[in-house]
């Protein structure tokens, strides 16, 4: 048996642990300073924008994309079937709404291309979409797009599942322990050794990275340099009174998402916000509020909606190279990075995981 050590247990280290574990020959341990699902997870909205992203299809983006897509239809309902937990997935698509008379020929050409590539795209004009969706007005919009096998997973309770499926196929997790270095083989300077954490050395044959933000300073314990920057996200829980019927797809519009959760109920989110100079990024209010006005110029039911909860996370955003990041540590032949997810990693996660899975397969 392999022996492999995972740090990280947000979406991309959980999904890596429970794809690892169906593939016989390893024996996997993961590490987090705390329970799954608390960082970056723990803020995502869970939205998957894989067909109606517009993303070349020979570009790796869409490779990504449309592998993870294919995996999420499988694995929902094989990790319910496992676990018998429910996982909230929205199977109501993704409604993106246009506000530039520009933007509809370039569409029509996008769902041409999808078309062609076998998927399901729609254009709806302004009165399909008021007949439609009668929730959505604005005297902006010129139409939208609808995408029928894109959709939503609750990323707390996916992530919760895949730790649950995992540990069922023997996967060990430690959640309370930091990793604080790493130590190099003396026998090879591209041989990482074991890790080291509060509680104690782990030795592995294999170790993977998907740390998220924590992912620098294990990359400088191996003496190389990995830049993952914080982008501040905030994002609302709301309520609108009972006789409300919101729209069943995911809206997205003018980059704000509205994530129904039952007819009453919604997510709303979220806000971009930089880091300064100093990297400190520090959730803005009036971001917020702006989200949520974008929200209700498009979708005026909200304006009547109660804020049930607010909250903000961090994405773990790649600097000089694409999101995400996926390979072998520079220098290292048995460390791999799965890190650097910034906005998609709940989309990238199953993708991810299939890239670590080969790459160690084929070793
Ligand atoms: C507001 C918001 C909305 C978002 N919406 C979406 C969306 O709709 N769709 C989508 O696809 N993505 C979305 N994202 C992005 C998504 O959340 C991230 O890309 C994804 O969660 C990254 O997952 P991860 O597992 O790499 O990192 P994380 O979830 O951050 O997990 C990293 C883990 O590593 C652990 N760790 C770090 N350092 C150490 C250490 N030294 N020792 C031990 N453990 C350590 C942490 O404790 C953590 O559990 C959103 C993000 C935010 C903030």
């Amino acid at each position: 048996m392999k022996q492999v050590a995972i740090v990280g247990c947000g979406i991309v280290g959980a999904t890596i642990a429970y794809e690892l574990s169906q593939i016989p020959g390893f024996q996997i341990t993961v590490i987090d300073r705390q329970p799954p699902a608390q960082a970056s997870t723990g803020a995502a909205l869970g939205v998957l924008m894989g067909n109606i992203s517009q993303k070349k299809p020979k570009s790796r983006a869409w490779r990504l994309r449309h592998a993870s897509m294919q995996r999420y239809a499988t694995l929902i309902p094989e990790l319910e079937a496992r676990t018998g937990r429910q996982i909230p997935y929205n199977h109501h698509g993704i409604l993106k709404l246009c506000f530039e008379a520009d933007e509809i020929a370039k569409w029509k050409k996008w769902i041409e291309l999808r078309h062609s590539q076998g998927l399901k795209l729609e254009w709806l004009a302004i009165e399909a979409l008021k007949k439609r969706y009668p929730q959505i007005e604005s005297t902006q919009l010129v139409g939208a797009v609808y995408s029928p096998d894109d959709g939503q997973v609750d990323p707390v309770l996916l992530t919760q599942a895949l730790v649950e499926a995992a540990t069922l196929a023997g996967v060990t997790f430690h959640f309370d322990a930091t990793v604080t270095g790493a130590k190099i083989a003396a026998s090879s300077p591209q041989v990482c050794q074991s890790i080291e954490t509060t509680r104690g050395e782990f030795p592995a044959d294999e170790f993977i990275v998907a740390a998220g933000l924590g992912s620098m300073p294990f990359a400088s314990a191996l003496n190389q340099t990995i830049t993952v920057k914080p982008v501040l996200g905030q994002a609302l829980h709301l309520r609108l009174p009972e006789t409300s019927r919101l729209p069943q797809p995911v809206v997205t519009g003018e980059d704000i998402h509205i994530v129904p959760l039952g007819e009453t109920e919604c997510w709303v989110g979220a806000t971009v916000e930089f880091p300064d100079a100093a990297g400190e990024v520090v959730a803005d209010e009036a971001q917020l509020q702006a989200v949520l006005d974008g929200a209700v110029a498009f979708c005026p039911m909200l304006s009547s909606a109660k804020i049930l909860r607010q909250w903000s996370g961090l994405r773990p955003r790649p600097q000089g190279q694409a999101a995400p990041i996926i390979g072998y540590l520079e220098g290292y032949r048995n460390v791999l990075l799965a890190t650097g997810h910034y906005r998609n990693g709940v989309l990238l996660a199953p993708a991810t995981a299939g890239e670590i899975c080969r790459m160690l397969g084929d070793r």
